[in-house]
């Protein structure tokens, strides 16, 4: 039995073999007086090897992620998997259910809460308990999201970059095996209660993912996703070299900073926001990009977007209705290899 505060299991992480079964977390409100929130957990087994724990369903609303997880759990036998896989679909499963980035029952934002805490509601100990139990018995771990409803990023790889020097070279490792078309980087400062945060700080290789978004399943990008994660696991010598099926080699994957080179164009109006680009293309500063209509005065001009920098658009908003204050794009700075190694201390 493994607990922290209302979560624990009896699952059996440890054993040969493959076996699904939950992580309940114990929940009481109005609609439930005592009951338990039953995640879907599940372990194949075939041998010593590493450990990999794959996760997806942190935000609900992010899709490709949760069917590769089920795809993995469905498709695999202990023969093919040398060392460990720990498998959560369904992370944050009142958010799945709810089909919503974060959790009805508490709000709780699965990614803004680690290290996680007993008694601050179901996301916040599911957290905890992620940190407590599962981090700590990892080689490498893979999170899953996509853009969710509200956006659709460029297929990426996310790679935090903390202060770790080997370890960031070990994630930029995972991110190359992944090989999507980007590789998103991002600055850890070890505020935002991130998962990526709380898998550095306990010393474990962690790659996240973005693929696709707007709360919709995308065959094209859960590929993507497929592929990449295979690749991981076959490297890390954690699966077969032909279980899962056929996976091209990896592409050269091209780098993103959204730190300190990435801008957010935001609205400054209420309106109907076109955005002329899509997601992964490139963009120069200064240059038209999109206008935003005036809801109310049929027939007056548009505001124009005007781009802030040169970049990729690497995430735009779905829902062209804005109000002031809204992000409508993310435009990224692209970087070379030769560039990422001098800021990453090499
Ligand atoms: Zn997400």
């Amino acid at each position: 039995m493994l607990s922290f505060g209302p979560v624990r299991t009896d699952m059996d992480f440890d054993s040969p073999g493959k076996r699904a079964g939950f992580v309940d977390v114990a929940h009481s409100d109005n609609r439930l007086a005592f009951s338990s929130i039953r995640l879907p957990v599940g372990v194949i087994r075939g041998g010593a090897g590493p450990t990999v724990l794959l996760t997806a369903g942190n935000h609900g609303d992010e899709y490709e992620g949760q069917a590769i997880l089920h795809r993995l759990m469905q498709g695999l036998a202990p023969e093919d998997v040398p060392g460990r896989l720990i498998l959560l679909p369904a992370l944050n499963l009142p958010a799945v259910l709810d089909r919503a980035r974060v959790s009805p029952l508490d709000g709780g934002n699965m990614n803004r809460a680690f290290p996680g805490a007993a008694d601050a509601g179901p996301t916040s100990a599911i957290a905890g308990f992620v940190d407590r139990h599962l981090i700590p018995i990892s080689d490498a771990i893979l999170d899953f999201h996509s853009g969710g409803t509200a956006t659709e990023y460029v297929d990426c790889g996310f790679l935090g970059l903390g202060d770790n020097h080997d370890l960031n070279h070990q994630c930029l490792q995972l991110a190359d095996w992944f090989g999507a078309p980007f590789t998103m980087l991002c600055p850890l400062d070890g505020s935002g209660g991130d998962f990526d945060t709380a898998a550095h700080r306990q010393g474990v290789p962690f790659l996240s993912c973005e693929l696709g978004g707007m709360g919709r399943y995308s065959p094209a990008s859960f590929r993507i996703g497929w592929n990449g994660c295979l690749r991981v696991l076959r490297a890390l010598g954690c699966l077969g070299p032909e279980a899962g099926g056929d996976v091209p080699a990896a592409p050269v994957t091209r780098f993103i900073d959204i730190g300190p080179g990435g801008v957010h164009l935001t609205s400054d109006r209420h309106g109907l926001a076109e955005i002329d680009l899509v997601t992964g293309q490139g963009v120069v500063a200064g240059d038209t990009i999109g206008r935003i209509h005036d809801l109310h005065c049929f027939g007056t001009a548009p505001a124009p977007l005007i781009c802030p920098r040169d970049g990729i658009l690497a995430v735009r908003r779905h829902n062209p209705v804005v109000a002031p204050g809204d992000h409508l794009c993310l435009i990224t700075e692209e970087v070379s290899r030769d560039t990422l190694r001098v800021r990453m201390g090499d």
